[in-house]
């Protein structure tokens, strides 16, 4: 599923082309696709509008249109957004087409047909239940460490908890905890203050790793142009069960925790 780095990847690749487009039509085979809302309703309230600000919250992509309304759209677990010239061919499994000016679409390609399209008023009351952004100002180590002690929640499930923090997913959250030298199943209000502050530098860390390599490409994930991220040639868990530790002489383990595969070195996870 992509994660906070992968939807920002594609925001910051989209933004620069389509903030400023009109949205001439919608095209859609596909209207499970849109929550809450009859197609025509969408076509009607988005036709015509121009897209002014573009911007991620979570794993959330915002669509800010001068209608004042905003579209919003959820990747879940295999949505991609391409941005493509009309006269390019259509890929397998676009359900819905944005007809753009400019002669370009973007085209929300889904597999497994999870991703989802809102459109509200207020942006709030679709994303509004997300915990603090982890690359903000705002979230500092002190206040990680205040969180997690507010709470007595196994770190793993908790760090992918949405309400506890926006946008961290199944692999980032093991990736951030080895760099934190943190086991997977500790109690968060067992953390000192020193754990703390190394988690919350190997969560920012890892972000922003992820960001500079354009995401992680396991499986469906891509680029707006179709191409692929690189952050998965540098995991050091994820994904590693049975190959040896990249910091202690420690083999990697796989275990499934709250339902989700969790990768981890017991050697030097503590
Ligand atoms: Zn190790």
């Amino acid at each position: 599923m992509p994660e906070l780095p992968e939807v920002e990847t594609v925001v910051r690749s989209l933004r620069q082309e389509v903030v400023g487009k009109k949205i001439l039509d919608i095209k859609n085979k596909w209207p499970r696709q849109i929550s809450s809302m009859e197609l025509d309703e969408l076509r009607e309230r988005v036709s015509g509008t121009t897209i002014t600000q573009l911007d991620r919250r979570g794993k959330y992509i915002l669509f800010t249109l001068d209608s004042s309304d905003s579209m919003i759209i959820h990747l879940k677990m295999t949505g991609q957004l391409l941005l493509q010239p009309t006269s390019s061919a259509m890929q397998d499994h676009v359900h819905t087409v944005f007809m753009l000016s400019g002669n370009e679409e973007l085209r929300f390609r889904d597999v497994r047909k999870f991703g989802r399209i809102y459109l509200a008023r207020n942006a709030e009351s679709i994303v509004g239940e997300l915990g603090p952004e982890p690359l903000s100002r705002s979230f500092s180590a002190s206040l990680l460490h205040k969180m997690l002690h507010g709470r007595r929640r196994v770190l793993k499930p908790l760090l992918l908890d949405q309400r506890f923090i926006a946008g961290i997913g199944n692999i980032y959250a093991d990736e951030s905890l080895f760099w934190a030298k943190l086991a997977p199943n500790r109690i968060s209000n067992t953390l000192s203050r020193l754990e703390s502050d190394r988690l919350h530098s190997s969560i920012r860390k890892t972000l922003r790793m992820a960001i500079d390599n354009g995401g992680a490409t396991i499986s469906d994930y891509r680029q707006p142009d179709g191409s692929e991220g690189e952050m998965q040639k540098s995991f050091s868990v994820y994904g590693r069960a049975g190959e040896s530790c990249v910091r202690c002489d420690g083999c990697i383990e796989r275990v499934v925790l709250g339902g989700r595969s969790t990768f981890f070195c017991r050697s030097c996870q503590l």
